[in-house]
């Protein structure tokens, strides 16, 4: 991104553009800092993808590495995509996985399932990941939950890429994960100058995990997201030492959303029932996984629904 723009003058575009998303620190306990790259305070979504951290590669051999307790969701999908390491996912639906690099754990949270994410005992020295979340659209945002663990995902390979595909379909090879509004996510491992090819309707983001790659004619830092409207039918990427980065995409989201904590509603009456369903054991226990998370104070203010930019 060599010509980024003040988050503040985002706008919906309805054709191509190069912008600057920075990365925000956030403690999430435990010693663990990720980067949060989605919301930001002007561009909230691109596609259904509502929720963009960035965490690692971080040294956890004595440490315990992931620690996070069950907690509630509802109205979106919860994409945990391993880089390195590996993340015990345990829920409400009884799903006990432990996901790897390359496996996709797609978790409907419909009208509510309650989810533990910790690094396993033993654990490998490193972990580094991405924990995305995708909006559900109003029709099935109350759709009855699921978790899916996808071990065999499609890959593209081209010159000076290989993409795996997590969501969506990339010129033809089509992930198996459920999908509730037109997206992308691929996850793109670099050697060379490379077109990905995308969807014109669709406004994309990339998201470097490592290396320094060129993106559309421009280098994007590691733990960046560059914004890239849409319009665009293929992206150019080039990297000089290997590089690997996530392009998420879909059709501009056009419904208003409500996100506060864990859940993606309507309304803020919809979100403080929501909490008051948690706090009163109103979601199905996690096995084996500890004491829960208490929901924190709803804010002052009135929670309103916003858009895809504000
Ligand atoms: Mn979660």
């Amino acid at each position: 991104m060599d010509t980024p723009v003040e988050v503040c003058a985002a706008a919906a575009t309805a054709g191509p553009v190069r912008e600057l998303l920075p990365a925000r620190a956030v403690p999430l306990g435990a010693g663990t800092i990720v980067r949060r790259l989605l919301p930001t305070l002007g561009r909230r979504m691109v596609g259904a993808w509502c929720f963009v951290d960035h965490y690692g590669p971080d040294e956890i051999i004595a440490r315990p590495g992931m620690q996070v307790p069950p907690h509630p969701h509802i109205g979106l999908q919860t994409v945990s995509w391993i880089l390195q390491g590996e993340v015990h996912h345990r829920d409400s639906l009884g799903s006990d996985v432990v996901i790897h690099p390359g496996e996709l754990g797609l978790m409907t949270a419909g009208g509510g399932i309650a989810h533990s994410e910790v690094s396993p005992l033993p654990h490998g020295p490193v972990l580094h990941g991405a924990q995305l979340w995708v909006a559900l659209p109003d029709a099935e945002r109350a759709v009855v939950p699921a978790f899916d663990h996808h071990a065999g995902l499609p890959v593209l390979t081209a010159p000076g890429l290989r993409a795996t595909v997590l969501l969506g379909d990339v010129d033809g090879a089509a992930s198996p994960g459920a999908a509730f509004t037109p997206i992308v996510g691929v996850d793109v491992e670099l050697t060379g100058p490379a077109l990905l090819p995308l969807t014109p309707e669709f406004e994309h983001a990339v998201l470097t995990v490592s290396g320094t790659p060129e993106v559309d004619g421009g280098p994007l830092a590691p733990g960046s997201l560059g914004y890239l409207g849409s319009g665009r039918s293929s992206l150019r990427l080039s990297a000089d030492a290997p590089a690997r980065l996530l392009v998420l995409g879909g059709e501009p989201f056009a419904e208003q959303i409500v996100m506060w904590w864990n859940f993606v509603a309507r309304s803020g009456e919809e979100v403080a029932a929501a909490r008051e369903r948690w706090q009163h054991g109103g979601f199905a226990a996690v096995p084996d996984s500890g004491p829960a998370l208490n929901a924190p104070a709803l804010p002052p203010a009135r929670l309103v629904p916003r858009g895809r930019v504000r």
